[in-house]
């Protein structure tokens, strides 16, 4: 008689728990999770691509939901963004990457994690303070830690600018994200004191293809250069893509062909099968 009461009784709380979840909005459900940090850091790693080692990885972040199903950042990002949920969950996942990958960032000094900024992260610099406090006393340091921002994060060039500035004087390297998708124009772009560039997976898509974008990559590459900027393309697919971007002299790529996005343990032992830089 005993477990069967108690296995109603788990039931019974176990509705009032799914009822009252259920019935909250979706900034609700965002906000709960925010206050029961429920999320968590895939890494996907980023290769050179004229070695194949792995040099670091992109830290994307997923929502775990209490029944285990993992939520796609599309799906929750732009409400977290809009109703500035978003600061708090970029915190989270900076102690996440610092929690995650001490070992592994102390061991090698050349491997770095990308933390995705949103726009406002970018205005406010706010960030900046909380990755500089994560990091003490790790062994981390502070260029391991790359801040990739889209051009949305770009639009006030004269916040961003001075966030920009900040990050690379705290030792960061800044790069600018989804490149081609937004507003930048190459003037736009030569005030920043930028690192890097990620070319957009769309242009990467129209790679090998004779889609009129096709003709919009080189231009993309060239303008790099010009800059002087790292440039790491996304969403690779396929050789086809990789020999197309190595004729070109660009330097890293991120995309299935290589890996998907993965845990930490997982991408671990992805680098060392792969190689360290
Ligand atoms: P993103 O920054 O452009 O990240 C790359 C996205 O492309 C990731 O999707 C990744 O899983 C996916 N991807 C990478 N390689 C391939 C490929 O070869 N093929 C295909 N089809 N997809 C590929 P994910 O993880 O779903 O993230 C989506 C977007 O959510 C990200 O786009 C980023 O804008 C945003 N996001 C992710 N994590 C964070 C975060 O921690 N903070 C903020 N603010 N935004 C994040
Ligand atoms: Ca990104
Ligand atoms: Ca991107
Ligand atoms: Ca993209």
């Amino acid at each position: 008689l005993l477990p069967l009461g108690a296995f109603i009784a788990a039931f019974i709380i176990g509705m009032v728990v799914w009822l009252s979840r259920r019935r909250l909005s979706p900034l609700g459900e965002l906000q709960i999770a925010v206050r029961k940090h429920e999320f968590i850091v895939h890494y996907q790693p980023i290769v050179a691509l004229r070695t194949g080692n792995c040099v670091g990885a992109e830290a994307l972040v997923r929502w775990r939901r209490p029944d285990g199903s993992l939520v796609r950042p599309d799906l929750f990002v732009p409400l977290a963004e809009e109703s500035g949920l978003i600061a708090a969950i970029t915190d989270q996942i900076i102690a996440l990457v610092v929690l995650d990958l001490k070992k592994l960032l102390v061991a090698n000094r050349s491997l770095h994690i990308a933390i995705n900024l949103s726009p406002a992260d970018v205005r406010t610099a706010r960030v900046l303070p909380v990755i500089e406090k994560a990091l003490q006393h790790t062994g981390i340091q502070p260029r391991q830690i790359w801040l990739e921002a889209t051009e949305r994060g770009f639009v006030d060039v004269g916040s961003a600018r001075s966030t920009v500035i900040r990050a690379r004087e705290l030792g960061h390297a800044v790069a600018i994200d989804d490149f081609g998708t937004g507003y930048s124009s190459l003037s736009h772009l030569e005030g920043l004191p930028l690192d890097a560039l990620k070319i957009d997976k769309s242009f990467i898509d129209t790679i090998a293809t004779d889609s009129a974008t096709s003709s919009v990559t080189p231009h993309i590459i060239d303008m790099a250069k010009t800059l002087k900027l790292k440039i790491i393309a996304e969403g690779v697919e396929t050789q086809a893509q990789v020999d197309y971007l190595m004729e070109r002299d660009v330097d890293y790529g991120q995309g299935w062909l290589f890996a998907k996005p993965m845990p930490a343990a997982e991408f671990m032992a992805y680098c060392r099968r792969a190689g360290l830089p």
